[in-house]
């Protein structure tokens, strides 16, 4: 007899997935119904309107990719390159390399841009290669890179790519939700983002949204989508305007009533005040990391609230210390990436895990956990600090 699964009970402060919140967890168990089912088709009409919101975009080419994050940046690469393509792509850290990957393989040729890990993509240089390669057909960036803390400046960088005559491609996986994005305001052609970074959702689902101009791209195409499951000409008869819907794929039915319970749960807090309650805790946060020593990878300015890439000097045991942490606090954060590695944390505070408490309970615990590795250090005075900052906004 092999026993059923039952997980322990964390508190996920990484890079995703974070913290779900339980009235998701209930709407994921509610009955299965038929992917076809008028109901479920009416479910199908709301997560449409409520993704609109979150992206804050009328553009109708607007679903959710039934697949995590990578399945929207793989979309949105195989539907609008085409062989032979030049795409100019920004990579300041882990994701904008996937983005590479997934030009090559989509026969297009990759013009890169290189910043160091934990800046900012330099806008002189994106519109320099714009200049230099006028038959690019695309500007592609990562809007919050996950993997060093840094964000982009998305209405400058499309701002450029429009001046150039390119669509611009935005991955906002960790953005949406977190921090401020427009997509139409902006002039963003193709976005994808995922459910477990700041919706707090379950993973494996990726809403994407295409502008007019991207969506047309799409129908023009000379060559078919090289893969059939994310080919959106096809995906488009299930998801379509229109009310005859045809089978494609079984849509996973339960993973989208959680999805749409997390963006039910985004409108009511309000859309604006969500991106004010990340900065919040941020806020403090930061003020208690400061009080502990510790410092941040990424300048100030350009800081996600919600991916903390905190600094720690070299004599401290990197592994033990993120054992100790899950294993006598039940609290996962994230290890460094790339040349990060082995020198920075990533301590997520996304969705739902964004609050006060999660940021005084991982202070505390990041305290203790130093001192009993031997680099003595203040609990009080990190919450201190943090309660000071909470005080303040
Ligand atoms: C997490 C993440 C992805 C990939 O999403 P998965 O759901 O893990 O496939 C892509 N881009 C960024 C910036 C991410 O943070």
């Amino acid at each position: 007899m092999t026993d059923s699964f039952h997980p322990p009970l964390r508190t996920l402060m990484g890079p995703g997935p974070s913290d779900v919140n339980p009235r998701i967890l209930e709407a994921l168990s509610r009955p299965t119904i038929g992917h076809l089912d008028p109901e479920f088709i009416k479910l199908m009409d709301e997560i449409k309107g409520l993704l609109q919101y979150v992206f804050q975009t009328k553009n109708e080419l607007t679903l959710p990719v039934s697949a995590p994050g990578s399945a929207g940046m793989e979309t949105v690469f195989v539907n609008l390159l085409e062989p032979g393509d030049k795409v100019v792509i920004c990579q300041n850290g882990v994701f904008g390399g996937r983005m590479r990957e997934n030009a090559i393989r989509c026969g297009a040729v990759p013009v890169m841009i290189e910043d160091d890990w934990g800046k900012t993509i330099d806008c002189n240089k994106v519109e320099e290669t714009l200049k230099q390669n006028p038959d690019a057909k695309a500007l592609a960036f990562v809007h919050a890179e996950t993997s060093t803390g840094a964000r982009s400046d998305v209405a400058q960088l499309c701002e450029l790519a429009k001046k150039y005559g390119c669509l611009s491609i935005v991955d906002s996986v960790t953005g949406l939700a977190g921090i401020e994005l427009y997509v139409d305001k902006w002039g963003i052609d193709a976005i994808y983002s995922g459910t477990q970074k700041c919706l707090s959702c379950v993973p494996g689902l990726s809403p994407v949204s295409f502008s007019e101009q991207a969506a047309e791209v799409i129908r023009q195409r000379k060559t078919q989508v090289q893969s059939w499951f994310l080919d959106l000409n096809l995906v488009m008869g299930y998801w379509g305007g229109d009310s005859k819907r045809a089978y494609h794929h079984t849509a996973p039915v339960n993973s989208l009533y959680a999805l749409h319970e997390s963006l039910v749960i985004v409108k009511e807090e309000g859309l604006e005040n969500s991106w004010v309650r990340h900065a919040r805790n941020h806020a403090a946060f930061a003020a208690g990391i400061e009080a502990l020593g510790l410092g941040f990878v990424v300048d100030k300015e350009f800081r996600l609230p919600q991916l903390n890439t905190v600094s720690f000097p070299s004599t401290i045991d990197d592994a033990a210390l993120r054992n100790a942490l899950l294993s006598e606090y039940d609290l996962e954060i994230g290890s460094g990436l790339g040349s990060l590695a082995g020198k920075v944390w990533r301590i997520g505070l996304m969705g739902f895990a964004s609050n006060q408490r999660n940021v005084l309970f991982c202070l505390s615990a990041l305290a203790n956990v130093l001192s009993s590795l031997g680099h003595p250090c203040d609990a009080g005075s990190a919450v201190a600090a943090a309660n000071a900052s909470y005080g303040k906004s």
